[in-house]
Formats: structure tokens, C-alpha cells, sequence
């Protein structure tokens, strides 16, 4: 914005806010995009039980396939200008997603109205990152068009996979977190609970990973470079953010945050359909755009192009990219504005949504709850203190009671130094009213803790909001637990080594504010859309598909495992989903491992059990080995080095394994690019074994756990994050167990005595397995990796070795027993219904939102 209309945007809220010192109760109009819709007076006068579109006089949609096909050939010609003769493929697929949609655009809208007529307490969720998946499939699913829609293409001469083969993933999500908080939202809407998930329209998703010599590059995913038909926007709801700037006090002593710059949030949304209910709540992602005077059309004019929008490239730089993981350090600054950017248009939509039925501030917590997945969000705290005290003029004691019952916090953390926490000088340039916030907030706080610890200067400098040395610096966990009502994490291990190490002194303050929990999966995407198959074959045995709402009805299989002819089903549905994988052979024990690239996941530990493996095969001609196919995908983010190290390393090995014809019989190591949730859907189906392989105590939860025993597979892992969780529900006879727990690792880490070279010495095959990498063995890489784990070995790899090895043969001894290893496969699958996403969101609904659900009928 110019100097210039920054000083009149400068005098017009200075105004604002002297109007409103004298009514409180004036919306901040100028600010405001024009708006001029209305709630259709349907709403008003009908309430929830109404058929919006027969109240609006339109034609129902027809549930037959030659419905369907009618409304496919409207929407092609009226929405896409064109006609089945001449339409491309592009053309048939956004016509069929525009045709689906209208399906779901129905069930919305009475899902609005509902909503709209319960004024319910309403659940808003907060996530920088949301991983939804591909959304056709989803959305023929959930609207039960997937058959009519296929039968309808082909007789408009289509070949629906084809079409539906261009429908794209939007990766709006490094990996767990991500995939998480989509699929809260799908139970969210399965259980009828009143909710809108906001985050941020990403332009570029999560990189695209290819190999070059087995090195890891990435390329960008311009994910929406088509269009993406499943979005509405909705620029009337347009926001605006502010950043840098001064404060300044009026007359009367209140404080005004004068911004240096203004920037357009603006909104569309994706729908959020419920399975085997007719609610279809959204997820709101903001795109940042520069204001109306960020084009200059004198330079433009003056051919000075590039200066001419300098501004507008500025500002939309905020949505441009989802930073591909949270532990690197360029664009800091940016990152921080893409924080605040997400939290502040979605709180003033979600102000400008109370006040569709409200009207008293008092009201605001009853009404509303707002989950911040991880601290990434946490500056919605100091901003709803900003909006309420500054722009609403509520005393700060009122706006802080109102504020901390608001929010509640998941942390998905447990390392102490990987908790998020940004300079100050930064916060003070960028957020000046913010930092002023923070403070008084931190001072009220530490007073609190002065009175209740006397004297324990220390515990005050540990659980301050700033940290002092040696860098001053704002601690956005403690904000996150000052701010909020409940803190969670996200497995039983995981939230009980939040209360006792990560987050002690806070859970020794206020005991009550601490929950767990645990994670869970959407069995809609990972069981019922991955594996058709499986799921069919399910309902048979259960003699109904009730389980995919309910997924503890999976426990009827149980008797089923003593059944051989359901045995061998189970063993054929198995085969058939490797064959369409298509990586390796079928009869080979598929093991995978599948998950982003980290040292504490542990991804050399399964590469150096590999390698000895390797060794024994070699060194034993002759000898028959259990034939395996061992599976890794997943990405490591561009600038950490040693994860790319283990990627290389991992081709490296395959391709010697490849070309070598004593080994490949019974070894074979396969690497696909690019792991997303497409992918995952493909490989989950396919796994008998699950390696869920961190060091104790690093792992807060882990999901891909959970998809995997839920497809059948068998688990080979440590004492870590749900893994216990897992072990505990299927049996320890059906999980292979191995590794220090905890506690022996914190020891051995923190003891000071830890010595990866006494392993190396004591172990004769750990000891070939490094040698080899260190001598060249495989095509001259990794040496780094073997390095890294003979002077530090931060991760404990090499003391975890022999147990993982000996497990490994456990594993290679219980597959020659194929009704024994089947029998496991099923009970693992009978006994992991309490990993339903489902079950997550009613225990944080009945712990922790305190929400009711509000039903959508015709
Ligand atoms: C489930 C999932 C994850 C999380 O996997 P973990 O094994 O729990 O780390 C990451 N990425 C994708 C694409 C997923 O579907």
C-alpha cells in the first residue's frame, strides 16, 4: 500500500475507533468489503427441517443413472460451454466433479440451515496444514453416485478411469499432522458435529519428490493449476489482515494498532461430507491477495512491469507455498506471517459467524470452541485479546476469561527443542500490538506462578512466555497452555511424557487442564475407499457394513480367524491388492515402511537389518531364505541433509540387491516416489509387516500405525507413541516387539556413557553391515549415514540392532506358518477398532469441546 493510503487507512481506523469509544457496538464497516448478502430468508423462516431446494422451487437431483447422466450432460454444456463430441478429458472429469458436488452442495445447504436454526456451540479447528487426500472418489462415496456415475459416463462413451484418473491431490501437508486434522474433520461431519476446519490455500502443496541417481529433488506441485473444481469461493467473506506497523493510545488511553501494511485474506472452502449422514460441513482455506492499490499502474504504464506489481507479488507471497517442514530455517519471517495471516482472517470470520446469531460477547465461549492442531495457530490467542479489548472494547480481565475458555490446544511434540518459539525482534516488527499483548499476558501469568512457587525464581524463568538467553525469544507452547482451557496430546505414552518432562511445570500448576487423545484414522479413506476388497469381505463376515460408522464392530471378526475358509479369502484379498500394487512379488512378505524421512523414525535402523540380511543370503548359497519385498516411501524436506543421506543410501542398496542374482530371489528393496495419501492407499492394502520402528519416547502418536493393523498387517515396532497402544488391544503374540522402552533410552541417551562404537565392535554382522557402507559396497554411498551412526548415533539405532534383528527372524519364522500368520493378520484387523477416528473425536466432543451434534433432516 502507498505511503499515502496508508495514511488514510491510518486516519479512517483512528476514526473507527473514536466512533466506537462512543458505541461499541459499530462493525468495522470500512474494512469491510462491501457485502451485501443476506442469509436467505428461507433460513429464517423455516428452520432445519425443510427441503431447501424444493423451497427454492428447484427440481430434486435424481438418484438414478439416467439422472445422473442428464445432469452430467447439463453441467457439461451449460458450465464447461461444450458437448460430449467435442469435450476433452479434462472437460469430463470437472463436469463429473462439478455433477458430484451438486449432490453434496445440497446436502449442504440444509446442513447450513440446520446449523444455522440450533445456534449450536460450534467447533472451529485451526491447522496450518491440512493433508484431505484425492476428493472424487471421497465424494462419489459419500453421495452414493460412484456406480450411477460410472454407468452414466459410459454411456456418454467415456471411459470413467480415465476420467477419474485426473482428479489431483491437494497436498496442503507435510504428512501426519496434516492427514490428522483431515481426518478429525471427516468424523467431525460423520458424527453430526457442528464444525469448519480453516487453513490455508496453499498455490504450491507439498514438493513433488523424484530420484536422479537415487537423490531425492523436488519439484513443485502446482496442484490447482487447472482449477480445482471441488472449491467454492466466497469473496463476499473476504478478510483483512494486517502486519507490521506502530501502536499509538487515544484520548482515552486505548491502544490502536496503526498497521504498515494490509493485506486481502480471501476465503473459499471445500466440502467436508459426513459418511452415512446427510451433514456436509466445509474447510475454509484463505489466499492471501494484495489490496486494490498494490497495482501501480503508472510504472506499469511507464513499462516498469515487475515494480508495477511488486506490492501484490509481496503480499500473495503469504499463501505461495506450504513450507515443506517445520525444522528448517529459511523465510522464518514468512512463516510467521503465514501463522498470522490464517489466525486472524479465521477469527474474524469466525466473529462475523457468532454474530449471526449472538450478540452478547459473554455468549462467545459458550458458543464457540477453537482447537489449535499444534502451536502453529497459537497467535489466535493474543489476537482474540487484540479484537476483543481493541476493536471491541471489552476490559481485558472480561476479554481473558472469554479468551482462555475459548481455546484448546493439541500438542503434537514431545522434544523440549522442538517446540516452536520466534524472536522477538521479529514479533516486534511484525505484530508490534501483539507483543505488547503477549507481555501483559505473560505478566498476569507469572504472577499467578510467583504466588502459587514462592521463590522458585528458576521454575518462573522456565515457564515464562519469553525466553531470555541467550536469545530473547517467544515460547509459543507455554503461550498455547496459558491461553486455553485443555492441552492434549495425542497417544497415552505421548500425553503422559508431556505432563511429566515436555510440559511439567504447567501440568504441576493446573493438573486438570492435561488430557490424552489418542489419534485415530478415518476407516472411510483407509479401510472402506484403500481396500475395497478387504472391506467387502468384512461386510460379508459381519453380515453388514454398520463397521465403517462404528468400527468396534470389527471385533465380530475375531471368531472368523478360526474359520480356514475365511482364512484363505482373507489370504486371496491380500494377494490381489500386491498385484495391483504392482512392486514386487506377490508371494514375497511385503514389508513396508512408509512415513516421512526422520532420524528418530529410524529408516537406517530397517536399511542396516537389509543390508545383514543381504550378508546372510550371500554368505549361504544354497540356503533357502523367506522371501521378502521391502518397501519405503515417504519424502524428506529439502534441506536436511542426513535424511537425504539414508534416501540415497536406500536406492543404492536396492540397486546392488537388484543387480545381484544370488540375492534378488529372496531380497528385493523397492523405493516409489512422491509418498502422499494416494499413495499410502495403494501400499497399506498391500503390507503384511508394519514397521513403526522409532527410539522410544520420539514418536508423540503416529497414524500410519494404525491404517496398517487396520489392513491386516503385522506390526514390528517399539514401545513408542500409539505403538503401545496397538500391542495392548491386538495381543503381544500378534506384534513384534523389540528396542529399549523410554526409560532405558533416556537413561542410555542422558547417562553420557552411550557408545555406538561398542556396539559396532561387539556385533559382528551390525559390524559388516557399516563396513560395508563405509567401504564402498554400494556404488560408493552413504558414508555419511555410517558416520553419523558410529560418533553420535543420536537416534540409539545401533543399540536397538540385535533386537530388531532377532525380531526380524521372529518375523521370518511366524510367515512360514501361513494359517497361523493369517490368523494374526485378521485379529489384528478385529482388534483395532478403537483406532477409528471416530472414537478420537467423541473423546475430545465429550472431554474436552463439550459438544452436541446437531442433526440434518430432509
Ligand atoms: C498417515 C500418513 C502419514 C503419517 O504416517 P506416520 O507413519 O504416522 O508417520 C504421513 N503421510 C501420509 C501421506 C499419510 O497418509
Amino acid at each position: 500500500m502507498h505511503q499515502a493510503d496508508l495514511a488514510i487507512y491510518a486516519a479512517e481506523r483512528r476514526g473507527i475507533h473514536d466512533a466506537r469509544r462512543h458505541d461499541p457496538g459499530v462493525v468495522e464497516e470500512s474494512l469491510q468489503p462491501a457485502r451485501n448478502r443476506q442469509l436467505p430468508a428461507i433460513f429464517l423462516r423455516k428452520g432445519a427441517d425443510m427441503d431447501v431446494r424444493n423451497g427454492m422451487g428447484l427440481r430434486p437431483l435424481g438418484t438414478s443413472a439416467a439422472e445422473f447422466e442428464q445432469d452430467l450432460l447439463s453441467n457439461l454444456y451449460y458450465r464447461r460451454g461444450t458437448t460430449v463430441e467435442s469435450a476433452s478429458t479434462q472437460d469430463a472429469y470437472e463436469t463429473l466433479a462439478l455433477t458430484v458436488r451438486d449432490r453434496l452442495a445440497e446436502r449442504r445447504v440444509r446442513t447450513a440451515a440446520a446449523q444455522y436454526a440450533a445456534n449450536p456451540r460450534w467447533v472451529y479447528y485451526l491447522s496450518a496444514e491440512y493433508l484431505l487426500g484425492k476428493q472424487l472418489e471421497q465424494n462419489m462415496l459419500y453421495s452414493g453416485t460412484d456406480r450411477i456415475a460410472r454407468i452414466a459416463l459410459r454411456q456418454l462413451g467415456l471411459d470413467p478411469d480415465e476420467v477419474t484418473a485426473l482428479d489431483l491431490e491437494p497436498g496442503l501437508g507435510n504428512g501426519g499432522l496434516g492427514r490428522l486434522a483431515a481426518c478429525l474433520l471427516d468424523a467431525m461431519a460423520t458424527l453430526d458435529i457442528p464444525a469448519v476446519g480453516y487453513g490455508i490455500r496453499y498455490d504450491f502443496g507439498i514438493f513433488k519428490q523424484d530420484f536422479q541417481d537415487g537423490r531425492q529433488i523436488e519439484r513443485p506441485d502446482d496442484w490447482a493449476f487447472q482449477g480445482n473444481p471441488w472449491e467454492f469461493p466466497a469473496p463476499d467473506d473476504q478478510q483483512t489482515v494486517f502486519f507490521y506497523g506502530h501502536t499509538e493510545k487515544d484520548a482515552a488511553g486505548r491502544t490502536l494498532w496503526i498497521p504498515g501494511e494490509v493485506v486481502f485474506a480471501e476465503p473459499s472452502h471445500m466440502l467436508v461430507p459426513g459418511h452415512g449422514t446427510d451433514t456436509v460441513n466445509i474447510v475454509r482455506l484463505w489466499r492471501a491477495r494484495g489490496s486494490h492499490s498494490s497495482f501501480d499502474l503508472s510504472r506499469f504504464s511507464a513499462g516498469q512491469y515487475a515494480e508495477a506489481v511488486d506490492e501484490a507479488v509481496h503480499a500473495e507471497n503469504i499463501s505461495k507455498v506450504l513450507y515443506p517442514d517445520d525444522s528448517t530455517e529459511s523465510g522464518r519471517e514468512l512463516r510467521l506471517k503465514q501463522q498470522y495471516f490464517l489466525v486472524s482472517s479465521s477469527l474474524r470470520d469466525i466473529i462475523r459467524r457468532f454474530r449471526l446469531r449472538n450478540s452478547d460477547w459473554t455468549d462467545f465461549p459458550k458458543k464457540t470452541v477453537i482447537q489449535l492442531n499444534d502451536t502453529h495457530p497459537t497467535l489466535a490467542i493474543p489476537e482474540l485479546m487484540r479484537l476483543l479489548v481493541d476493536e471491541e472494547g471489552l476490559s481485558w480481565d472480561l476479554a481473558w476469561a472469554i479468551t482462555k475458555q475459548t481455546f484448546a490446544y493439541t500438542c503434537h511434540t514431545l522434544l523440549p527443542e522442538a517446540l516452536e518459539t520466534w524472536p522477538v525482534h521479529m514479533f516486534e516488527r511484525l505484530l508490534p500490538r501483539h507483543i505488547e499483548i503477549v507481555y501483559a499476558i505473560n505478566e498476569i501469568f507469572l504472577t499467578e506462578v510467583r504466588n502459587r512457587f514462592p521463590a522458585d525464581l528458576d521454575r518462573v524463568r522456565r515457564m515464562s512466555i519469553i525466553q531470555e538467553e541467550p536469545e530473547r525469544r517467544v515460547r509459543m507452547a507455554n503461550l498455547a497452555v496459558v491461553g486455553t482451557q485443555a492441552v492434549n496430546g495425542v497417544a497415552e505414552l505421548h500425553s503422559r511424557l508431556l505432563a511429566d518432562i515436555t510440559l511439567r511445570d504447567f501440568a504441576e500448576l493446573w493438573p486438570e487442564k492435561f488430557h490424552n487423545v489418542t489419534n485415530g484414522i478415518s476407516p472411510r479413506r483407509f479401510v472402506k475407499m484403500a481396500n475395497p476388497a478387504l472391506s467387502d469381505l468384512i461386510t460379508e463376515g459381519l453380515g453388514g457394513d454398520a463397521w465403517i460408522t462404528d468400527l468396534d464392530r470389527l471385533a465380530g471378526l475375531e471368531p472368523l480367524a478360526e474359520d480356514a475358509s475365511f482364512r484363505l479369502r482373507w489370504r486371496e484379498v491380500k494377494q490381489a491388492n500386491k498385484v495391483r500394487l504392482g512392486l514386487g512379488d506377490p508371494a514375497s512378505l511385503t514389508d513396508v515402511m512408509i512415513k516421512r524421512f526422520h532420524e528418530y523414525k529410524r529408516q537406517q535402523l530397517k536399511l542396516l537389518h537389509i543390508i545383514t540380511q543381504y550378508h546372510r543370503i550371500k554368505q549361504n548359497p544354497g540356503q533357502t531364505f523367506v522371501p521378502r519385498t521391502v518397501l519405503f516411501a515417504g519424502k524428506a524436506a529439502p534441506a536436511y541433509h542426513a535424511a537425504k543421506h539414508i534416501i540415497r543410501l536406500i536406492n543404492a542398496v536396492a540397486a546392488t540387491i537388484d543387480a545381484d542374482p544370488a540375492v534378488s530371489p529372496y531380497l528385493k528393496v523397492v523405493f516409489p516416489a512422491n509418498y502422499n495419501v494416494t499413495l499410502s492407499s495403494l501400499i497399506i492394502p498391500a503390507a503384511d509387516l508394519s514397521e513403526q520402528i522409532s527410539l522410544a519416547g520420539k514418536e508423540a502418536s503416529g497414524t500410519g500405525n494404525m491404517k496398517l493393523a487396520l489392513n491386516g498387517a503385522l506390526t514390528v515396532g517399539t514401545l513408542d507413541g500409539a505403538n503401545i497402544e496397538i500391542r495392548d488391544r491386538v495381543g503381544a503374540d500378534n506384534f513384534f516387539l523389540f528396542g529399549l522402552d523410554t526409560p532405558a533410552a533416556l537413561e542410555l541417551r542422558n547417562g553420557g556413557t552411550y557408545s555406538p562404537r561398542a556396539y559396532y565392535e561387539q556385533d559382528g554382522e551390525l559390524r559388516r553391515a557399516l563396513d560395508a557402507i563405509l567401504d564402498g559396497k554400494f556404488a560408493g554411498v552413504g558414508r555419511e549415514v555410517a558416520d553419523s551412526l558410529l560418533g553420535w548415533d543420536e537416534y540409539l539405532t545401533l543399540a536397538d540392532y540385535r533386537t530388531y534383528v532377532d525380531a526380524q527372524d521372529d518375523v521370518d519364522a511366524a510367515w512360514q506358518d501361513t494359517e497361523s500368520w493369517t490368523r494374526r493378520s485378521i485379529l489384528n484387523t478385529a482388534r483395532s477398532g478403537f483406532f477409528s477416528a471416530d472414537r478420537t473425536v467423541r473423546d475430545y466432543a465429550s472431554e474436552i469441546w463439550h459438544v452436541t451434534p446437531v442433526k440434518v433432516t430432509r
